[in-house]
């Protein structure tokens, strides 16, 4: 044990941990996280990845997280725009269909005037005869409706929260798992494990946040030995990646005959992302993979709206990931609310205790402003809201400048391909001119693992992002995953593992 007492302890380092850690660090408390994985290994890289209102939300009566959610586009896309981008989604309607044209509108209009929107476009209809939208489509769709929303890369959004909150001072622990809690003269003793070696660790917090996700309860179960905690309602989600199944800039939204609903998504660069399902899950998070019965349900959803179906044989990766909902009691696992509940258990003397439940990837930001209002009132209030008007690492030029930025990657670095600098303004915004450093030639990036996968970025994301495996780059960091043979990524791994330069915090 250090010795050191810290304001701030934080269980989790998926979104809503990494979130509220930064947050706080910004505000001068002082921080440690500890995540028993890597980053986002939980939930926070298996979502569809949509920086969204909700418009499916609107019909279960969602408005605060609605109003929150559309709010949110813009603030999220200005503070991250290599990561965050705009999206245009059609969707498609008949006559007779699942839900009246009325009513879509009447739900667009709302979406389009609830708050939050100047840059992004308003909602349009299409004809689809006449609109390119229409032609992967059966001809049965002649109308669609186009509206606003936007996309995140997930893990990275995740990744480089935890990134800025350590550049700010936070002592940020991946691969530590807490094992125990206990209050001890008012404030809390933690004892953690280090999941890679096995060493034990002791620190003291004053005040702790379980934003273990999924895992909430059973923190709250083991870590505190409360054994009748039940909060959250684990229901999985599953996705398919398939080979582009077009190549129009545009996503869809389809509409089910089970009311449910699903989305085609244009997907790095080369493939089409499917998903999701919604169906309740028992079994242990980190164990959650895809059904048969899931597989076949997105394949026969898709395949009712595009012309040449989707086949299981298209697939050429999926995922699949718990969302932790608040238990409100509803029937259905897709009606459970999505919106978040933060619960404050004892007061400064007593080490207080806030748990997260559910949330969404885009409601973070506001999700972690109001947990520092329950931290502030128990441990009294430091600093003020700062995160709206931030920058993530690397996103620090104007929401609409991600071409400007390639203009400026290509004219320093001119020996790249165009594909390769849009990745890397991509993924990486204006640290990509950090990645590649002195590079004058190709060869400087040192060894290609596959695709335009050099050494120098798996450097950068070993020495500034805390990747340790060849998964961490290839599947969080990076989507490389869907480009490098098994062979390529077994030779990524044994390169990481003799990498002796770790994180530089
Ligand atoms: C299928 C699906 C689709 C989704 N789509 C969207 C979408 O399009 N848009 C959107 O806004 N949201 C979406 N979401 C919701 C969003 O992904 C989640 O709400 C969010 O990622 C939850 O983040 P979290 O930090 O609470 O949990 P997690 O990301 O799971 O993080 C919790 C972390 O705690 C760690 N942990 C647990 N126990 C311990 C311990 N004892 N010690 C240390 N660490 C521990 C875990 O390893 C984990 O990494 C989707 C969710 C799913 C499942």
């Amino acid at each position: 044990m250090s010795g050191q007492v810290h304001d701030l302890f934080v269980i989790g380092g998926g979104i809503n941990g990494c979130g509220i850690a930064r947050d706080a660090v910004g505000r001068g408390y002082s921080v440690a996280l500890a995540e028993m994985n890597d980053f986002a290994s939980g939930t926070s890289s298996g979502a569809t990845k949509l920086i969204h209102g909700g418009l499916r939300y609107l019909e279960h009566y969602e408005f605060r997280l609605v109003r929150e959610s559309l709010m949110e586009r813009e603030i999220l896309w200005a503070m991250a725009p290599h990561i965050i981008w705009p999206m245009r989604f059609v969707l498609p309607y008949h006559k007779g269909g699942i839900r009246p044209a009325w009513l879509i509108r009447l739900g667009l209009f709302l979406y389009d005037h609830l708050g939050g929107r100047k840059l992004l476009p308003p909602t349009r209809v299409l004809d689809m005869r006449r609109d390119p939208a229409g032609k992967p489509l059966k001809s049965l769709f002649s109308k669609a409706f186009e509206y606003s929303d936007g996309w995140v890369d997930d893990a990275r959004m995740v990744v480089l929260n935890a990134r800025d909150a350590a550049d700010k001072g936070a002592l940020i622990m991946p691969r530590t798992k807490v094992v125990s809690a206990r209050r001890e003269n008012g404030v809390w003793a933690i004892e953690s494990v280090d999941t890679v070696t096995g060493e034990t660790r002791h620190f003291q917090a004053r005040m702790l946040v379980n934003a273990a996700g999924p895992w909430v309860d059973h923190v709250i179960r083991a870590a505190f030995g409360q054994n009748e905690a039940r909060h959250v309602r684990l229901v999985q989600g599953s996705h398919i990646v398939v080979k582009k199944k077009f190549s129009d800039p545009r996503a869809y939204f389809f509409q089910n005959p089970d009311n449910r609903i699903i989305f085609a998504i244009p997907y790095e660069q080369d493939f089409t992302l499917i998903g999701t399902t919604d169906r309740d899950y028992k079994a242990d998070p980190r164990d959650v993979k895809i059904s048969d019965e899931e597989t076949t349900y997105l394949c026969k959803a898709a395949s009712e709206y595009f012309n040449e179906p989707v086949r299981p044989e298209d697939i050429v990766w999926t995922y699949s990931a718990v969302r932790p909902l608040f238990d409100d009691g509803a029937s259905k696992a897709q009606e459970a609310t999505r919106d978040y509940v933060l619960k404050l258990e004892g007061e400064g003397a007593q080490a207080p205790l806030l748990n997260v439940f559910g949330g969404k990837l885009t409601t973070y930001r506001r999700l972690s402003e109001h947990a520092l209002e329950k931290i502030g009132a128990a441990i009294g209030i430091k600093g003020i809201p700062w995160t709206a008007k931030s920058h993530l690492p690397g996103g620090d030029f104007p929401a609409t400048g991600y071409e400007a930025e390639v203009r400026k990657l290509k004219s320093g670095y001119p020996f790249l391909a165009e594909t390769h600098v849009r990745r890397l303004v991509r993924r990486y915004g204006t640290k990509a001119a950090v990645l590649l450093g002195q590079a004058r030639g190709i060869e400087d990036l040192g060894r290609l693992f596959g695709s335009d996968l050099y050494e120098a970025e798996v450097r950068y994301l070993i020495e500034h992002e805390w990747a340790t495996h060849a998964d961490d780059v290839l599947w969080r960091r990076t989507k490389e995953g869907l480009r490098l043979t098994r062979e390529q990524a077994a030779m990524l791994e044994e390169y990481m593992a003799a990498v002796p330069a770790r994180i530089a915090v």
